[in-house]
């Protein structure tokens, strides 16, 4: 998908920059559509996903079949499920997977029985400590069968005998993967990766997919200083099988980011690449720190998301995570209550902007030199000057003009002041922007600045 050369934005647009209320509806949107599809690690569901986001983002789908060995792990079959429900004797559909795709467990052996309630119960998930919801539970790699129910219905159902159908099957297929590489200026890349395995879950991860499909599609009409490389796979072994195929082209990746559960109010929650002081994770927290009232920078750990991979010792690529309530802390977490009214417009706009806040850093970041080194330069004379106003606005425009000239030394990155200053990184972008109109600043060292 070539976009006509006036779509393009020019260099130096902030992808932070956005109309909050639009995109926040148009994420939303499409994480409305994503929601219905049972996913799972490999199969139709993660195919169609794949093609709706196409839609959004000129995404490539790579298929590895069935039994590809891919570092210590091997391709798993496909899932896919017709239908499945429970029949009680009066031939009533107690339990149905047309409801709800949690009702089964994902990755279900087919079955096909009829059982008394005390041995059916042993096939049923429940969650007696929130006992209106439908718990989400998988079996990928032991074979199993499994029906998820809200704890009251099952406490409901009566004795009898009952009909299970889980009408499934595990086929030798392929593993599907969408990948989206947008060429910067430069090779180098910034990885944007969230996982695509999981079935009717809003913020887990339907959220990130769609946020970062329309981010895509953002950065697909821009000129940028970076290469963008999306990736969507299943966790864990998509992302692995993405390593094993890429493993001599990951040194590109100097930053990277893996993106779920963003359509919560919570957090933000940054969590650190394994290296625990790469640009990325000090990038991460101070935009932040600007932008949140009670941010979480947490340290690196080996439990998550695909940032385990990514940072594994035989790549250790600095990709940390952003979320906004950190997974498993809230009580929606893997449940159906992770649903179209737990994920709000809001919050995916704020999201949204974050994350495009931290990606302008590396964008925009620079060296700048002062023309003018000797003494300060006489703000006024130029025409630069805020007067004292009652927001206090002229103020902080002056104070950032302050840090950016003493700071410009031609050695020091605009990025280094900022951290410096504890100022936001997009405030002194604006007051160097403001210098260089002005000739009192050059943007010298405009070579980009990869200090992965
Ligand atoms: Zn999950």
């Amino acid at each position: 998908m070539t976009s006509r050369l006036e779509d393009l934005s020019p260099p130096g647009a902030l992808l932070g920059a956005v109309n909050a209320e639009a995109i926040g509806v148009e994420i939303y949107g499409l994480i409305a559509e994503l929601f219905p599809i049972c996913r799972s690690v490999a199969g139709d569901g993660v195919r169609e996903t794949l093609r709706r986001m196409q839609r959004a983002i000129p995404l490539t789908i790579h298929e590895v079949p069935t039994g590809t060995q891919v570092f210590d792990w091997t391709i798993p079959r496909e899932w896919n499920i017709r239908e499945a429900y429970i029949r009680n004797e009066a031939g009533e559909r107690v339990v149905d997977f047309r409801h709800n795709n949690l009702h089964v467990m994902n990755y279900s052996v087919a079955v096909r029985a009829t059982l008394e309630l005390a041995e059916l119960r042993k096939h049923i998930f429940t969650l007696p400590e929130q006992p209106d919801v439908i718990p989400y539970r998988k079996s990928y790699y032991e074979p199993a069968w499994g029906f998820c129910m809200t704890h009251r219905a099952m406490l409901a159902l009566p004795e009898g005998r009952y009909e299970v159908v889980i009408d499934a099957s595990h086929d030798d297929g392929s593993l599907s993967y969408g990948e989206y590489l947008h060429r910067g200026a430069l090779e180098d890349e910034v990885l944007l990766s969230a996982h695509i395995c999981h079935p009717s879950l809003a913020n887990d991860n339907c959220s990130g997919l769609a946020l970062l499909a329309l981010l895509g599609k953002r950065i697909s009409r821009m000129q940028t200083r970076y290469s963008y490389r999306f990736v969507f796979a299943p966790t864990t072994i998509g992302a692995i099988a993405w390593l094993a195929r890429n493993q001599h082209e990951t040194s590109r990746v100097k930053h990277g980011l893996v993106v779920t559960c963003v359509g919560d109010g919570g957090g933000p929650t940054y969590k650190k690449s394994r290296r625990g002081n790469a640009f990325i994770d000090r990038v991460a927290a101070h935009v932040l720190r600007h932008a949140a009232r009670s941010p979480v920078v947490l340290d690196f750990s080996p439990i998550g998301y695909d940032e385990r991979q990514y940072g594994s010792p035989g790549f250790d690529l600095p990709v940390g995570v952003f979320q906004r309530s950190l997974f498993g802390t809230f009580p929606e977490y893997h449940t159906s209550a992770d649903n179209l009214e737990f994920v709000r417009p809001e919050h995916l706009a704020s999201s949204y902007r974050m994350i495009g806040d931290i990606l302008d850093v590396l964008e925009q970041d620079f060296r700048p030199r002062s023309t003018c080194m000797h003494g300060e330069p006489q703000l006024g004379r130029h025409g630069l000057f805020e007067r004292e106003s009652p927001g206090g606005a002229g103020a902080a425009s002056n104070l950032a003009m302050l840090w950016v000239l003493s700071g410009a030394d031609g050695q020091t990155s605009l990025f280094e002041i900022a951290e410096r200053a504890d100022l936001p990184f997009a405030d002194l972008l604006a007051a160097a922007r403001r210098l260089q109109a002005h000739g009192l600043l050059e943007a010298d060292g405009a070579a980009p600045i990869v200090s992965a």
